[in-house]
């Protein structure tokens, strides 16, 4: 039996990590430390989140019960605290001044009804007025100019309201951002190029920037949730980093209802914003997300129908949903998820021989990922394109780049790789030795318990194997995986923390290619590969305009040049945005069905401002049986 499904608590848990090194992410977390824990076995004996005596029991055609991202009771509802905040504190509750579409590259203007970089001065108008008399495109000029300002103004939209029945003002963007300067809120580093932030009036604010970062920027207009300053203004500042804010005070559709141990329930606002001013309402009177249950148990409630969406990874869902249960999944076919991040084979690239680009390529083209997508997975992830680059990046691909530099399982070719460079088997053992005759012994961790990982690297260890690679597999427990993965002493390793889909491929090389490499590598580039022209070229990436697809394909086609040169990493297989739901209670739920919403079914933190939230506008109570 598979069990773990905490990739993306550990995914959001690094992302703080990352951001407080790099200063964004897509989905930010404030943690320090990884816990919590993978739940190391499926716990049979699991008892059944189902209500305790005591519990209130709401109607439950006007609730939607659902679980996947809470792995321990519900501990604060701070949005400044977005690796352990309460399912939908940011998205439900608190919001942002955009969503973000992945599925369609758009954001969507949210507080905030329009946003733009403007003409920062008499020099840019002209320029821009000389580009349009030339017969141009003015997109051209509108992209130079948007090179070139600095300037970012925001227009807030007429008539938001906070639960108090306070308006959303200006003010409160302002304060927002300038939380960003107290010591341990996840957006700071973006003080590091921003100059400053004004209330031009009620509706208007202007940023300032020293440096334009417009990637990264892109991330924070639909990650920063805006907090009433009425609310926050009087309190200390470990209050607000710390504090559990309970009960929140929020501008969502859904106000704070009640927790318990074993789950948390927000109950909608119905004098919500968007429903007066974008015409748009949620459907779900309540929302109860349920604390994750043993992967048996968490089956059964979606089953029979206890909970209506699973964000979890449950094990043999594919045969499930062919065999007449109503489970549901996006594609009702393999790879039945979407893609949601990537996992990679990290190399320590500070030891022999992993050093070697040769050795590190001939491992590349001796591992059967296809083997991995069929037997480990029953086909619910994809084999990762050779860059990595999920899906919803695609475009960002450059064949070219992958003809000329990609690789395939093929044996044949890592074992001529490995002779050309040198590593031969001197002593008849069935592996190579080093060029210089020395013994070659290699392991590749995973946690132990993440049973779907662990056979992934049973079978890594199996194709080196058969490669002449003497590569053997070892499962330390979590925090030991951690260490060696993040101190440099492991010898290669499973993970995917910080790969996760965004408004941009800027987040996912962050997190590849993190640096400066320091003694701990707690935010990515775990086998600490160096190449400073790397390092340059995602600066340069970070500068482009969003919306500057050529701009960024340029860019990044130098690194996947180099990236698939130097092989610093083997990207392996996309794990699924794990999504199971039933229609016994609520139907209209998204997918890839031509009729069906686009929208990502997921209430992963991060996930509700890409587009989640408006899932619940397009459900609809199920009829009852009978009718
Ligand atoms: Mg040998």
């Amino acid at each position: 039996m598979k069990t773990r499904s905490l990739l993306l608590i550990h995914l959001l848990i690094i992302l703080v990590m990352l951001l407080s090194a790099c200063q964004v992410t897509p989905t930010p977390s404030p943690t320090a430390t990884p816990a919590p824990q993978p739940a190391a076995a499926t716990p049979t004996t699991a008892p059944a989140p189902t209500p305790t005596p005591g519990v209130v029991v709401y109607p439950r055609e006007k609730t939607l019960y659902t679980s996947g991202t809470q792995w321990g009771p519900p501990s604060n509802w701070n949005p400044l605290q977005t690796g352990t905040n309460a399912m939908g504190t940011i998205g439900l509750c608190y919001e942002t001044l955009f969503l973000y579409d992945p599925l369609k590259d758009e954001y969507i203007p949210w507080l905030a009804e329009s946003g733009q970089f403007v003409k920062a001065n008499r020099y840019l108008a002209s320029a821009s007025h000389s580009v349009s008399e030339n017969g141009q495109a003015a997109d051209v000029s509108e992209q130079q100019q948007q090179a070139t300002s600095n300037v970012y103004e925001l227009k807030l939209r007429q008539g938001i309201t906070w639960h108090d029945g306070r308006p959303l003002t200006s003010a409160d963007v302002v304060y927002t951002f300038e939380l960003g300067k107290l010591p341990g809120v996840y957006y700071g580093g973006l003080w590091n190029w921003l100059e400053k932030i004004e209330a031009v009036d009620e509706r208007t604010v202007r940023f300032t920037f020293k440096e334009v970062r417009h990637q990264e920027w892109g991330n924070l207009l639909y990650s920063v949730a805006i907090v009433p300053k009425h609310a926050w203004e009087g309190r200390s500042e470990k209050e607000i980093v710390e504090g559990q804010n309970l009960p929140p005070l929020c501008s969502g559709a859904y106000m704070y209802e009640s927790h318990s141990p074993d789950r948390v329930v927000w109950k909608r606002y119905d004098n919500w914003w968007a429903t007066k001013l974008l015409g748009k309402s949620v459907a779900p009177e309540y929302i109860v997300d349920i604390v994750n249950p043993s992967n048996n148990v968490a089956l059964g409630l979606v089953l029979k129908g206890e909970v209506d969406l699973s964000n979890n990874f449950l094990p043999g869902i594919a045969t499930l949903v062919h065999g007449g249960y109503g489970i549901k999944t996006w594609y009702d076919q393999a790879p039945y998820m979407l893609s949601a991040n990537t996992a990679f084979l990290f190399m320590n690239l500070k030891k022999k021989p992993l050093d070697d680009p040769n050795f590190r390529r001939a491992l590349a083209f001796a591992i059967n990922v296809d083997e991995i997508v069929t037997r480990v997975y029953g086909n619910i992830v994809r084999k990762a394109d050779p860059t990595g680059l999920l899906p919803v990046w695609e475009r960002f691909v450059d064949q070219d780049v992958v003809r000329q530099l990609g690789f395939t399982y093929d044996p044949n070719r890592a074992k001529q790789i490995l002779a050309q460079a040198g590593y031969r088997d001197r002593n008849g053992d069935g592996f190579v030795e080093a060029p210089d005759g020395s013994a070659i012994q290699l392991k590749i961790i995973v946690p132990f318990g993440w049973t779907d990982w662990m056979e992934a690297a049973k079978a890594i260890a199996s194709s080196a194997q058969a490669a002449g690679i003497n590569l053997q597999t070892d499962f330390p427990d979590f925090p030991a995986y951690w260490d060696q993965l993040t101190g440099g002493t492991f010898d290669t390793a499973i993970n995917n923390f910080g790969s996760q889909m965004s408004n941009t491929p800027w987040t996912f090389y962050s997190w590849l290619f993190n640096n400066p490499i320091v003694e701990k590598m707690t935010s990515g580039n775990f086998g600490r590969y160096e190449n400073q022209q790397v390092f340059d070229l995602l600066v340069q990436l970070n500068k482009v305009p969003v919306g500057d697809t050529e701009g960024m394909r340029r860019v990044i086609s130098q690194i996947q040049r180099i990236q698939l040169n130097d092989m610093p990493a083997i990207p392996l297989w996309y794990n699924g945005l794990w999504a199971q739901w039933n229609t016994i209670n609520w139907t209209g739920w998204p997918s890839a069905a031509a009729d069906a919403p686009k929208y990502l079914p997921c209430t992963w933190r991060g996930y509700w401002n890409m587009t989640a939230l408006l899932m619940l506008t397009e459900l609809k109570p199920a009829p009852k049986q009978g009718q």
